[in-house]
C-alpha cells in the first residue's frame, strides 16, 4: 500500500457533474477530501472540499490543481489529452491516460477490443463520402454512423436506412471522422461496472439491463434477463478490458444482447471509463456502491464487495420528472437522489430513484 491514500488525503477530480459529486460524497464517507477541477460550475461544487474554476488547458490552474491533490481522476471521458499528460507528469492519473486515449476514439475503441479477441459490430472508418458508400455496400442497410469522438447519449450518430442519401447523412454529422456500424438488432441492452484495483485485482456488480427513451438511459433491472453464461463471459470481457488497459478504477462495458435461434450472444457496444448512470442502484442496492468502488481503486484500497442486496429497478428523472419529488419521497420503499441542478432542462438528468426488493 506504498502507494496508497490516507483518510484525510485529497482526490482531484476533473468535471462537475453528478458522477463527480458522488464520487465526492462517497469519499467523504471515507474520511477523503475532494477537489473538483472544471471550466462551469457544477453540481459536484456543492460537496466538494474545494473547486477550481477554470479551463482545462489553464496550465497555471492545473500545476495548482495537482500540487493541492494525491491522486487524480475524472468523471468523463472527453477529457483533453494534453491535460491528461500535464497532470499525469505531476501526480497519478487514474484511470490513465491510455484508457482516455482508446476510449475518446469509436474506432481506436473498436480496434483495441477485437485485437483482445471481443467481438463489437463490425466497423469502417469513414474520413469521405467514398468511404462511405464503399461500407455501405459491405456492412449493408441500416447501418449506424457515428462520429469518431465526442458522441454521447445518441449524439453525433444517425441510422442509415433504404433509401437515404449517404452524402447528406454524412454533412449531417459534420463531414468529419466518422466509423459506420453494421446494425446489431440487440434483444436487450446490458452493461458490466467492475472496478480494477492498483494491485490488479478485479471486482464486478451484477450484470445490469438497461432501457432507454430518447437515447437516454430512463430504467436499469437488476438481475439482467440473460442466461447466467452469458452473464459471466461479459463480466469475464470487463475484467480482460480492464487488464489489457492496466487500468485503475470503475470501468464500465455496454454491451448488445442477440438472441440467435434460442441462444444469446454479446457483442461489446462501448467502454467507458469512468462510473456509469446504469451503476447507480449500486448506493442504495450493493455493498459497496460504484462510486466508493472507485475511490477506493484509485486510493489504492482494497476493493469492496460488490455484492446485491436484492432485485433492483433504478429510474432516471430526467428533466421535469424530477417535478415529482414529493411524492416519490412519500413512497414506500424508494430511495431518492436529486442532483441539486438549478434549471430542469429537457434531457437533462436531475436525479433518479431506486427501489431494492428482496430476491
Ligand atoms: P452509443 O452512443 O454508441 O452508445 O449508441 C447509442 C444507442 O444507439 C445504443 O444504446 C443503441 O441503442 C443504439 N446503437 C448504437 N450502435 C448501434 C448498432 N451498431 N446497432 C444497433 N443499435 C445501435
Amino acid at each position: 500500500m506504498s502507494d496508497a491514500l490516507k483518510p484525510g488525503d485529497t482526490i482531484g477530480i476533473l468535471g462537475s457533474g453528478q458522477l463527480g459529486r458522488m464520487i465526492a460524497l462517497a469519499a467523504a464517507r471515507l474520511g477523503l477530501r475532494t477537489h473538483i477541477y472544471c471550466p462551469e460550475s457544477g453540481p459536484a461544487f456543492d460537496v466538494c472540499a474545494q473547486h477550481t474554476l477554470a479551463a482545462y488547458d489553464d496550465e497555471k490552474a492545473l500545476a495548482a490543481f495537482a500540487e493541492n491533490v494525491q491522486v487524480v481522476s475524472y468523471e468523463f471521458e472527453n477529457v483533453p489529452a494534453n491535460t491528461a499528460a500535464f497532470l499525469e507528469a505531476r501526480k497519478a492519473v487514474r484511470p490513465g491516460p491510455r484508457a482516455l486515449a482508446i476510449t475518446q476514439d469509436r474506432f481506436s475503441e473498436k480496434s483495441f477490443l477485437n485485437d483482445l479477441g471481443i467481438p463489437t459490430a463490425p466497423f469502417a472508418a469513414i474520413d469521405c463520402v467514398e468511404d462511405l458508400e464503399q461500407a455501405v455496400a459491405k456492412l449493408g442497410r441500416p447501418s449506424v454512423l457515428k462520429t469518431r469522438r465526442f458522441g454521447y447519449d445518441g449524439k453525433g450518430q444517425t441510422i442509415i436506412r433504404e433509401g437515404d442519401d449517404l452524402e447528406q447523412a454524412f454533412t449531417s454529422l459534420g463531414s468529419g471522422a466518422c466509423i459506420l456500424e453494421g446494425f446489431v438488432s440487440f434483444a436487450r441492452e446490458i452493461s458490466v461496472i467492475g472496478a480494477r484495483g492498483l494491485d490488479g485485482s478485479f471486482a464486478a456488480f451484477d450484470v445490469c439491463e438497461n432501457e432507454h427513451a430518447n437515447h437516454i438511459l430512463s430504467r436499469t433491472i437488476v438481475p439482467a434477463h440473460a442466461a447466467p453464461k452469458t452473464q459471466s463471459v461479459a463480466i469475464d470481457m470487463a475484467g480482460k478490458i480492464a487488464a489489457a488497459l492496466d487500468y485503475v478504477g470503475v470501468i464500465t462495458v455496454e454491451l448488445f444482447l442477440v438472441e440467435d435461434a434460442g441462444s444469446e450472444r454479446i457483442v461489446v457496444n462501448e467502454i467507458a471509463p469512468r462510473v456509469h448512470n446504469s451503476g447507480h442502484w449500486t448506493l442504495d442496492g450493493a455493498v459497496t456502491s460504484q462510486f466508493e468502488q472507485h475511490v477506493r481503486a484509485i486510493c489504492g484500497w482494497p476493493l469492496g464487495s460488490p455484492a446485491r442486496h436484492g432485485a433492483i429497478e433504478m429510474h432516471n428523472l430526467i428533466g421535469s420528472q424530477a417535478d415529482d419529488w414529493a411524492a416519490l419521497l412519500g413512497q414506500a420503499g424508494v430511495a431518492l437522489h436529486l442532483y441539486g441542478k438549478h434549471e430542469a432542462r429537457e434531457g437533462r438528468k436531475m436525479g433518479h430513484w431506486t427501489r431494492v426488493l428482496p430476491e
